[in-house]
């Protein structure tokens, strides 16, 4: 059997073109037209592509894209600074600053700066602390997580009871998919560097989450045949046969789990496209908070 693909790039492109045409109608209605700032310290060469693609997605969307860029020795009080300027400016709705900041800069006071009604990528600790409550809704969804989610509903219709198996429990990847499989009524397992039997509990997966940063760890005969698998993880392997000399792999060996997986994601091409899609959605969502 081989598992179906699940088409991130199509699904997000979908998302897109509906943000979009909603972006429109607000603004044709006399609304004010969204506005999401990025940003973004120091030189890391993947963050620096990461928000360029954003900013460039908010931009075909519709969305105004303002970005701020400082250099890695800004200081804790000038980087608050910026980002309280941007809380109490008026044509920006949505505040995303690029992870990870560089050493010597508080993270956590940092997102801990960022208006919760702004906070697009989730990652306040009071959006989070509220996704972890039951009965509580954070006003945001950290994208990945989001994106993830999205998919498998959009794959499986209920994901209640299901045994969701997760590889990870990062702030911004692991553990907010945890906490979203589990308001969906999954049955969660959280894996990471120090779990036992790691095959095994794989083995028990309906729903199998991979987001270690590891190139093809999982294989296919790891699998429950039939599970779905969403692969976060995106890695540079050595490749001469390529121009770049190297090719993306997720965490996933994808062709032998392609024989045994009910459904699959590709790398590129599964879950990285709706990372974009939801910060849009969470973008608009935010102009629509603070009509
Ligand atoms: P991270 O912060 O490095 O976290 C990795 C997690 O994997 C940790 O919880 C770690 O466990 C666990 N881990 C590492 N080795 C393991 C092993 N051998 N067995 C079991 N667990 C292991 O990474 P991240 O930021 O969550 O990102 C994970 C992957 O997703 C990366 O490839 C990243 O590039 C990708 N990613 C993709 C998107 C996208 O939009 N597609 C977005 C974000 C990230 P410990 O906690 O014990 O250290």
């Amino acid at each position: 059997m081989k598992a179906k693909l699940i088409d991130g790039k199509k699904i997000s492109a979908k998302i897109r073109e509906e943000v979009k045409n909603q972006v429109q109608a607000r603004i044709q209605e006399g609304k004010s037209v969204p506005g999401l700032a990025t940003v973004l310290v120091g030189e890391d060469p993947a963050s620096h592509v990461y928000v360029r693609s954003k900013r460039r997605a908010c931009e075909e969307a519709g969305i105004n894209s303002i970005g701020h860029e400082l250099p890695a020795d800004v200081s804790q009080e000038k980087l608050e600074e910026v980002i309280r300027d941007l809380n109490a400016n008026p044509e920006v709705h949505g505040i995303l600053v690029q992870l990870p900041l560089p050493k010597g800069l508080d993270e956590e006071h940092a997102l801990n700066t960022i208006s919760l009604e702004k906070d697009v990528d989730g990652f306040h600790p009071v959006n989070i602390g509220r996704l972890a409550q039951k009965g509580r809704e954070p006003f945001f969804i950290p994208c990945t997580p989001s994106g993830v989610i999205y998919l498998l509903k959009d794959t499986i219709s209920s994901l209640e009871g299901m045994n969701a198996v997760v590889l990870g429990r990062s702030n911004i990847v692991g553990m907010p998919v945890a906490l979203l499989l589990v308001r969906e009524n999954a049955t969660v397992t959280i894996c990471h560097s120090r779990t036992k039997n790691l095959k095994d509990l794989v083995r028990t997966a309906d729903i199998l989450v991979a987001a270690i940063g590891k190139p093809e760890f999982v294989r296919g005969d790891w699998l429950k045949p039939g599970a779905v698998v969403i692969d976060v993880g995106v890695n540079r392997v050595d490749d001469p046969s390529k121009e770049k000399g190297y090719r993306l792999t997720g965490d996933v060996a994808f062709d032998e789990v392609l024989e045994t997986a009910g459904a699959i994601t590709p790398v590129p091409g599964g879950v990285g496209p709706m990372t974009i899609a939801m910060l849009l959605k969470n973008t608009l969502r935010a102009a629509e908070l603070q009509d």
